[in-house]
């Protein structure tokens, strides 16, 4: 660990793809955008190897996502390959689950254990708005199809938007009192190219919590007890099978506890979700690099993320911040 920091940072969210099926109104313009050519995506072998050598540098969990990960040809392979690496503790998938209702079952023969599922409205005419197009049913069948492959726990991420699901906050919650799903709420970020959501601005979770507890008293859950970590903070419903996860990022700032690095779909590792500063790890290894070589870049790296803390740099590094979130990844 580098001096003067306590953080380890263990944490590796993989995109590999910058592509999707859907275009949501926050995360990607309807049309114009420019993909990815295929050579310039990472192979399914280089992010492995950049893995396993991540691991050496004390990354413990590894979280796929995207663009759409599901989408791209092989996943299932990949993840497979994933989880047989030495090293890796917690393996997680994020989709936004329209395709999932087929792949269920072999992602978790794969080896996937868990698995979050982003879902921003409940009402079919909204969340074809919301996602350009998407079909509400296919993913309602998707998260079935994960609750009978055994994912535990299923978590559902709500991008909560003021005026668009503010009104549906108390229905998503309900979903956890029969189910074991961890229903969480993430404030939307305005980040990346910001007039994609122009007029969005973001709930926040302490309003969500006293909007929740209207409907039932609520209580921190248990660390751990759904199998959680990261930024969220946790809570149950009383009498409750699942959970509630609040994700405040833009209310309160966890910068300092940040253990996260992020391997983009071009092979660059990003230190930050807001910071462009990136390395690009697909030029050292195309060029042929030694594994000694690519651990000390690697390091290099996390050395950079202890040095720089940006709390005070927030509000700037968002939205300056050059790639939009299905370039990153979330
Ligand atoms: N396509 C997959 C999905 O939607 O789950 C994986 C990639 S998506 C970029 C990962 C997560 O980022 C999703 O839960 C999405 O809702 C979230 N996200 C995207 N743009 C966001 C924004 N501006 N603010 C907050 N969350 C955002
Ligand atoms: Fe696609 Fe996920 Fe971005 Fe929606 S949030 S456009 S599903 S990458």
């Amino acid at each position: 660990m580098a001096e003067g920091s306590t953080r380890e940072i263990n944490y590796l969210r993989i995109s590999v793809t910058d592509r999707c099926n859907l275009r949501c109104l926050y995360c990607m313009p309807k049309e114009g955008v420019s993909f990815l050519g295929h050579e310039d995506i990472l192979r399914y072998e280089e992010i492995l190897r950049i893995v396993a050598i991540a691991v050496r540098t004390g990354v413990l969990k590894a979280r796929v996502t995207g663009g759409e990960p599901l989408a791209r040809k092989g996943i299932v392979d990949f993840l497979r390959r994933l989880h047989e690496m030495n090293g890796l503790h917690d393996i997680s998938l994020t989709t936004n689950g329209t395709l999932l209702e087929a792949c269920a079952e072999p992602l978790r023969d794969a080896g996937l254990k868990r698995i979050n599922i982003s879902l921003d409205s409940l009402v079919a005419e909204k969340y074809h708005t919301i996602t350009r197009g998407g079909n509400l049913d296919a993913v309602m069948r998707g998260i079935a199809a994960a609750e009978r492959a055994g994912f535990s726990p299923v978590k559902i991420n709500v991008v909560a938007i003021r005026g668009f699901n503010d009104d549906e906050i108390l229905d998503f919650a309900r979903l956890t009192l029969d189910h074991r799903f961890q229903v969480r709420f993430i404030e939307f970020m305005p980040i990346g190219n910001v007039s994609l959501a122009e007029g969005f601005t973001y709930y926040p979770n302490d309003e969500i919590k006293k909007k929740i507890e209207t409907l039932r008293p609520l209580a921190a859950a248990p660390p751990n007890s759904l199998n959680t970590n990261g930024p969220a903070r946790i809570y149950r419903m009383e009498g409750a099978a699942g959970e509630i996860g609040l994700i405040s990022a833009m209310s309160h700032r966890f910068c300092d506890s940040c253990n996260r690095l992020r391997l983009t779909a071009d092979g660059h590792l990003r230190t930050c979700l807001l910071s462009d500063d990136e390395l690009d790890l697909k030029k050292v290894i195309r060029n042929g690099c030694s594994d000694g070589d690519l651990e000390a870049a690697i390091r290099g790296a996390i050395s950079e993320k202890h040095r720089n803390t940006l709390s005070d740099r927030h509000e700037m590094a968002r939205k300056n911040c050059a790639r939009g979130m299905s370039a990153i990844g979330g």
